[in-house]
C-alpha cells in the first residue's frame, strides 16, 4: 500500500539534497518519479532544482490552484508515475494536500513531501499543517543551532538582524534565513558572540 510521507525540517537541513537523491534512487531501478514545486509567485512550468552540495533535477512547477490529482493523472498516462516527490511543500494549500491523499489512497502512488514545519514567526504553513495532520508517516530531519542543540526554529533576518514580524512568504525581499534552537530564536541571538 502507497503512503503518504512528510520529511519536515527547519531550513538547511539538507532537504533537496535528500529529496534528490530519493529520486535518483528511484530512477536507478527504472522507476519514474514526478518532482513537484509550489510556486511562491505566481509562475508555474518548469524549474531546475538544485541542492547546496550541487544536485540538480528538473521540477514541474504548480500554482496554489493547481489540481495534483488531474497533473499526476496526466502524466501518469504518458508514463506510469511510481512516486511523487515535494518539493517546499509547506506552500501547498490544503486542498492540494489533500489531492496528495487521493493519489496515494485511490492510485496507490507514495507521495513523499519534503518542507518546513513552521515560519519565521514559529506558525505552521498551511501546507505543513495538513501534512502533519494526513500523513501516513511524519519524519524529522534534522540540523544544529550555531550553539549545538537541534535546531527547530526558522529565524528572518533583515539586514543581518533577526525580525518578528512580516508576511510569512516576502517575494523577491532582501531578507535571508538561519536555523536556531528555540532558545536562541527566541532570545534572537544568531551567533556565539
Ligand atoms: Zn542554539
Amino acid at each position: 500500500m502507497a503512503k503518504l510521507y512528510f520529511r519536515y525540517s527547519a531550513m538547511n537541513a539538507g532537504k533537496t539534497t535528500q529529496l534528490l537523491q530519493v529520486k535518483y534512487n528511484y530512477e536507478e531501478r527504472g522507476q519514474n518519479v514526478l518532482l513537484i514545486k509550489p510556486s511562491t509567485d505566481e509562475r508555474d512550468g518548469n524549474e531546475s532544482i538544485k541542492s547546496r552540495i550541487g544536485l540538480e533535477s528538473q521540477a514541474v512547477v504548480i500554482a496554489y490552484d493547481t489540481d495534483l490529482r488531474a497533473l499526476v493523472g496526466d502524466f501518469n498516462k504518458i508514463q506510469s508515475i511510481h512516486c511523487v516527490i515535494i518539493d517546499e511543500a509547506q506552500f501547498l494549500a490544503r486542498a492540494q494536500v489533500m489531492q496528495l491523499c487521493r493519489i496515494v489512497d485511490d492510485a496507490n502512488i507514495p507521495v513523499i513531501a519534503y518542507g518546513l514545519r513552521s515560519d519565521f514567526k514559529g506558525n505552521l504553513f498551511p501546507g505543513s499543517e495538513a501534512l502533519l495532520a494526513f500523513s501516513d508517516s511524519i519524519e524529522e530531519l534534522k540540523t544544529i543551532c550555531w550553539c549545538g542543540k537541534k535546531a527547530i526554529m526558522n529565524t528572518r533576518l533583515l539586514d543581518g538582524k533577526p525580525v518578528y514580524e512580516g508576511e510569512q512568504i516576502l517575494i523577491g525581499g532582501n531578507e535571508s534565513y538561519i536555523s536556531l534552537c528555540r532558545k536562541h530564536w527566541y532570545e534572537g541571538k544568531v551567533g556565539p558572540c
